[in-house]
């Protein structure tokens, strides 16, 4: 006997069967590729995701919003010469600044993990010179953001020992680089680079038994002042609940080693083909879903912080907002990002679907992505949580690329996005509220975020209030 399927099963339907999204992948990363903010590839993925919505029949248009600074690596070469002479392979981080013609030449001198005790050490060789420091090989999340955590002392000794620049161990292993964000962000002014694993640990090898290194760094980059990037943003209108707005999104900018497959081209496919099935299949849902695929996301979460300046009077009819950004391991539950009480909630809303589980949501709060501004505004916010799979491993590197991509997670994991988007639009007894500043203040300080916010150089701005509810 067939039994009559509700709105949702449909959708869930349609979104594991046959649909665009891998043609959608390779093109946004094979094609394109690398997607930097004020690159062309980037401008090209603007315009190819507002044709993917406007070609299923949605409407969409884009948000300018301005980038305070144009920056991107067009060549970073290195050479070493003294006791040893090779040229190791290397990246800028991000935000470098570059070097004149001809190169940067200065002594590399070894920096320990620079720590404070480390660069008292060498208090007399560090100034005017490259310091090199030591990294550990990075295996898990919580090692992952160490590195964004160490990079505050590491760069501020920096800058206070006078050395010339920073010279990063590269912390994955087999030549591998990838591209961070330097802890002072679009204001670093001082030359940062990765240098590949096996590169740096032999010159940590020569520098410690005495020999003298001098390296040359050839870095040449884009480097300009403030421009305008776009979010592409497309929206289903509601029925009854026309007003309320369900906000899903992804960042469709990367940095530019790799091809931002994993980072996070695959969910930027997954926020497309949920829109065109629901369009397909012809649902109306109660609350208008809007999806949003960000920009300036990697150089600060700049798209997200911009949307919620220009729709600050429309915060409060956002009843959720949903960032998918974590690759594509298996997505396993939802962050609630500080709101305890969305927890059963959202049991309720997964529990028809738990064979694609089973699903266990997290109270913590991620402040690493395009939810950060909602939360900080308040507005109430999940991200997917995704078996780790090969995310960091492949982060920010040359090698995230769609063969990264676990193909049948992403089906899935947009099966449950969709599904979630879809019973959200429709519960008319969901009726969160959007926290004060004290209640945001209560979520910063129960989970111990504020070391987090700086590393994020998250925390003046929500001190000061600039970046957040008043
Ligand atoms: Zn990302």
């Amino acid at each position: 006997m067939l039994t009559a399927q509700t709105d949702g099963e449909k959708l869930l339907g349609n979104l594991l069967g046959k649909t665009p999204i891998l043609e959608d992948l390779h093109i946004l990363c094979d094609q394109m590729g690398g997607r930097v903010t004020g690159t062309e590839p980037n401008e090209q993925s603007v315009e190819w995701g507002l044709k993917q919505f406007e070609e299923a029949g949605i409407k969409a248009w884009k948000e300018p919003f301005e980038m305070p600074r144009k920056w991107a690596e067009k060549s970073a070469q290195a050479s070493i010469t003294g006791a040893s002479n090779w040229h190791p392979k290397i990246a800028c981080r991000a935000f470098s600044t570059g070097t004149p013609e001809g190169g940067l030449k200065a002594d590399l001198v070894f920096g320990g993990m620079g720590m404070e005790a480390d660069f008292e050490k060498i208090r007399e060789e560090v100034e005017g010179n490259f310091v090199l420091i030591e990294t550990i090989v990075m295996s898990n999340l919580t090692e992952l953001f160490l590195e964004y955590i160490n990079a505050i002392e590491i760069e501020s000794n920096a800058k206070k020992y006078g050395a010339a620049g920073v010279v990063y161990m590269s912390s994955r292993e087999k030549k591998l680089l990838y591209r961070h964000l330097t802890s002072y962000g679009i204001e670093n002014d001082m030359p940062m680079i990765v240098m590949a694993r096996d590169d740096a640990t032999r010159c940590k090898r020569l520098l410690e038994r005495g020999k003298k290194l001098t390296l040359n760094l050839d870095l040449d980059l884009v480097d300009e002042g403030a421009y305008n990037s776009y979010n592409v943003v497309a929206e289903i209108p509601g029925g009854t609940l026309k007003d309320e707005i369900v906000l899903i999104g992804a960042h469709l900018d990367s940095w530019g080693l790799g091809t931002g497959a994993n980072d996070n081209g695959c969910n930027v496919t997954m926020m497309i083909d949920i829109a065109r099935q629901i369009k397909a299949l012809g649902l109306q849902p109660k609350r208008s879903i809007r999806f949003v695929l960000w920009n300036g996301e990697e150089q600060g979460m700049l798209g997200s912080w911009a949307y919620t300046q220009q729709h600050k009077e429309e915060l409060d009819q956002i009843k959720m907002k949903i960032t998918v950004d974590i690759g594509s391991g298996k997505i396993d539950g939802f962050f609630v990002n500080g709101r305890k009480e969305l927890g059963p909630i959202l049991k309720r809303w997964l529990a028809p679907i738990d064979s694609l589980g089973p699903f266990m949501n997290i109270p913590d709060p991620i402040i690493g992505t395009d939810n950060y501004d909602f939360l900080a505004q308040g507005v109430p916010n999940l991200v997917g949580k995704h078996d780790v799979y090969n995310y960091c491993s492949d982060y920010h590197s040359e090698s995230d690329t769609y063969d990264k991509v676990n193909v049948q997670n992403l089906k899935e994991n947009t099966a449950v996005t969709g599904w979630l988007t879809w019973q959200i639009a429709n519960d008319v007894d969901f009726q969160p509220t959007r926290h004060t500043r004290e209640d945001v203040n209560k979520i910063i300080e129960k989970f111990k975020l504020e070391r987090g916010m700086r590393a994020l150089r998250l925390w003046d701005t929500w001190i000061d209030g600039s970046r957040g509810v008043k």
